[in-house]
């Protein structure tokens, strides 16, 4: 076995430091070729230390100081690059076999479109990138022979439950219909008249799984979820309707597929991220993660339980972004990235998050009729939307449900 070379698109963030726990496990297999962080040099220069790592890029001068500066004095340097351009050459770099795309947010997509278009082996966690450019990267990956595996626990399950098929492809045959799980997040069973004054600590307080700010206030309103229905549309070639969620509040059930025939298989584990990084990692061998075995004993009971659509609009919005169409995707995960770090920096409220999103969706379902050809159709709209977000103020109406078209 030769041992495969490794980039990974944002290294600092929780999935990169699982993935760095994993590959640390497996020298002899795995080493890493370039690590990216954006503001967490301290952090960057810890692992790109501890990992021997060639090169690392990070987003202008002043981190790049930053990153100097942090780096142990008696060491030599790796190279330092600099910028979006860097990113998408280690992405697509000779040097490297596997790319971890594990970059929050639209801002990953270029460097995962130029892996796909390197024919790389690509562990997808930036579902972002999928949501906004669905068909251009999944075309990309088909055309330039690149390998997409998903690192989504939902997704890297119902990966595993499908018949396999070479090449990470998908033999979707006999398949009546996906079942996404979700927690439900930290608002579960609060009572509604509370959740407009839920603070950021309160919606990053996952009660499964620890995760960056942005997915875990995703996780909360489950607009992550609603990405998710898109990510699975477009990895396995299903439709809206044939994609469900259900509640399941242990996170020990990452998805099911139901087969034509009645029988359904799911995949179980404890809630770590190393499980589905590893199996990406080590497809279709099953590598050591460092994961404690579920004890099913212990958990005692499994539950699941149906949606609430009115504790989470945002769930709604996303089937109907899917739906409209790829224009709407994009301005709905653009205005869900505004309205996040909004929420986060204290600017707005919880629940103004849909009024954000559901407001944008609109706008664009009303007025952009741009076709989206490539990646920069998609950045040019993603801006747009963004642009639209951040302008957006609450309206003196009753409901914003009741002036928009589409929510
Ligand atoms: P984190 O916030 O923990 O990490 C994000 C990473 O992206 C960090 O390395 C960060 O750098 C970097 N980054 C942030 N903004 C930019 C930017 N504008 N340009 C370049 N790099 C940037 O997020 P997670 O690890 O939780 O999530 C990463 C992705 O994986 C998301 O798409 C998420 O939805 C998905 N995912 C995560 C799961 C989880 O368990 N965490 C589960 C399933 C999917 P720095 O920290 O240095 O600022
Ligand atoms: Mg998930």
């Amino acid at each position: 076995m030769s041992c495969q070379s490794i980039t990974i698109l944002g290294a600092t963030g929780s999935i990169g430091q699982n993935t760095i726990d994993v590959i640390e496990r497996h020298p002899t297999r795995f080493r890493v070729h370039a690590l990216s962080g954006f503001r967490r040099m301290d952090l960057l220069a810890q692992s790109a230390h501890r990992t021997q790592a060639q090169r690392v890029v990070v987003p202008d001068q002043a981190r790049a100081a930053a990153f100097r500066q942090a780096w142990p004095k008696a060491s030599p340097l790796p190279q330092i690059d600099i910028g979006q351009s860097a990113l998408s050459e280690i992405a697509a770099a000779d040097q490297t076999d596997i790319v971890m795309a594990a970059i929050v947010g639209v801002a990953g997509l270029p460097a995962v479109f130029a892996a796909a278009t390197a024919g790389k082996r690509i562990l997808l966690a930036n579902k972002e990138a999928l949501v906004a450019a669905g068909s251009l990267l999944m075309a990309a990956v088909k055309r330039h022979g690149a390998t997409l595996l998903p690192i989504d626990s939902e997704h890297n399950a119902i990966f595993q439950c499908l018949p396999p098929a070479p090449n990470g492809q998908i033999d979707q045959s006999g398949v009546r219909r996906l079942v996404l799980t979700a927690s439900g997040g930290p608002f579960r069973q609060m009572p509604l008249t509370q959740l407009a004054t839920v603070t950021p600590a309160q919606a990053c307080a996952h009660p499964n799984w620890a995760m960056g700010q942005k997915i875990s206030v995703d996780s909360a309103t489950m607009l992550n979820k609603g990405l998710e229905v898109i990510e699975a549309h477009w990895l396995f070639d299903m439709s809206a309707a044939q994609i469900e969620v259900l509640i399941h509040p242990q996170s020990i059930v990452h998805s099911m597929v139901q087969y034509n025939d009645g029988s359904v298989l799911a995949q179980l584990g404890n809630p770590d991220m190393r499980t589905p990084i590893a199996h990406a990692l080590g497809y279709p061998a099953r590598i050591e993660a460092g994961v404690d075995m579920l004890d099913l004993a212990t958990h005692g009971r499994l539950d699941f339980e149906p949606v609430q659509t009115e504790r989470y609009p945002c769930l709604g919005l996303a089937y109907q972004a899917l739906r409209a169409g790829q224009g709407a995707c994009i301005a709905l995960n653009a205005a869900n990235e505004v309205a996040v770090q909004q929420f986060l920096d204290g600017q707005i409220s919880y629940l103004e998050i849909v009024d954000i999103v559901c407001s944008t969706l609109d706008w664009q379902v009303g007025t952009s009729t741009a076709a989206i050809n490539s990646i920069d159709d998609v950045l040019a709209l993603d801006q747009a939307a963004r642009t639209f977000a951040r302008q957006w103020r609450p309206s003196s109406q009753v409901s914003h449900f009741a002036s928009s078209n589409l929510c």
